[in-house]
């Protein structure tokens, strides 16, 4: 794996935090050429320039996936920097938490420009260069978007919608060698419940579940960088994941209860 992924040229979106930084790091250890997208820039230069104190070779793009142009122009500096593209990697993204009943819709708005259209932008500008190099494209979805996570209806959506986008690119490149993945990651310790969307559209701010009982960002950062060597379509990581892609197909109605019991046990739930 490791030997994989020297010399590749990857783009990790969302790399300034969490499981894209870890991403960017641990990728870079491994002999990748990193190209890093984020919209804040002193998190992307510190990274970067911690990436290349130890040996790494990174750029960097400052990029709001929503925007196309942005999009665009990461996929020109990684060109730029390194001649092509091997994997792409759609890790942006944000949460929410709340109700339907309770929420704006510009929250589900958001979430679908960032995490869907997101994913988009990005696909649509690296996928030359990725049938060129026969590489891989990755969507960092989540176990939510295998099932419905009550008080997630857009963060659920949005990743159903990156499910459905991704697998049709991969039925539409089957003769032109493109791998493409959906990765699954469950509950991880990251800054996604702190900076999560409430019913109005303001961020959350704090976190309602204990994030020390969580995957870490690195262990997920291998888990996808295994996915990519053996080219899976799904990549799940542990039994949450495991278990609802499974339990899904023979007894969705009990996934829906356990869920929902979940859900419903976390301080100030929306649920109660
Ligand atoms: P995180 O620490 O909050 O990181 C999110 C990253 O996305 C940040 O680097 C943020 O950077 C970037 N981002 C947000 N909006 C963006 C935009 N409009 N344009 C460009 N970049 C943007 O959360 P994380 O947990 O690492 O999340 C990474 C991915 O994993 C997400 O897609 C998330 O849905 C998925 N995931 C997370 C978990 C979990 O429990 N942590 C579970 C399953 C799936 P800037 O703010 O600098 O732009």
């Amino acid at each position: 794996m490791k030997k994989y992924l020297n010399g590749k040229v990857i783009i990790v979106t969302g790399a300034s935090s969490g499981i894209g930084e870890a991403m960017a790091r641990e990728y870079a250890k491994m002999g990748a050429k990193v190209v890093m997208a984020a919209r804040r820039e002193d998190e992307l230069q510190r990274i970067s320039t911690e990436i290349i104190a130890q040996g790494g070779e990174v750029v960097y793009s400052v990029c709001d996936v929503v925007s196309e142009e942005d999009c665009k122009q990461l996929i020109n500096r990684a060109v730029e920097a390194f001649g092509g593209i091997d994997i792409l990697i759609c890790n942006a993204g944000l949460s929410m938490r709340a109700l339907f009943d309770d929420c704006d819709l510009k929250v589900l708005h958001r979430l679908m420009d960032v995490n869907f259209w997101g994913t988009v932008n990005c696909t649509k500008y690296a996928l030359s260069w990725i049938q060129k190099s026969k590489g891989s494209i990755v969507g960092i979805s989540s176990v939510a978007g295998i099932h419905g996570l009550p008080g997630r209806t857009g963060y659920s959506a949005s990743k159903y919608a990156m499910t459905g986008f991704l697998d049709t690119i991969r039925v539409e490149n089957l003769k032109k060698g493109v791998h493409v993945m959906t990765a699954c990651p469950g509950f991880t310790a990251s800054n996604v419940r702190f900076s999560a969307l409430t019913a109005d559209g303001s961020q959350q701010g704090d976190t309602p579940r204990n994030e020390s009982k969580m995957m870490t960002p690195e262990e997920v950062a291998h888990i996808v960088a295994r996915g990519i060597h053996r080219r899976k379509r799904l990549c799940l990581m542990e039994w949450e994941g495991r278990a609802t892609h499974f339990l899904k197909k023979i007894c969705p109605a009990f996934v829906d209860r356990m869920f929902y019991a979940m859900m419903a046990k976390e301080p100030d739930s929306p649920l109660k």
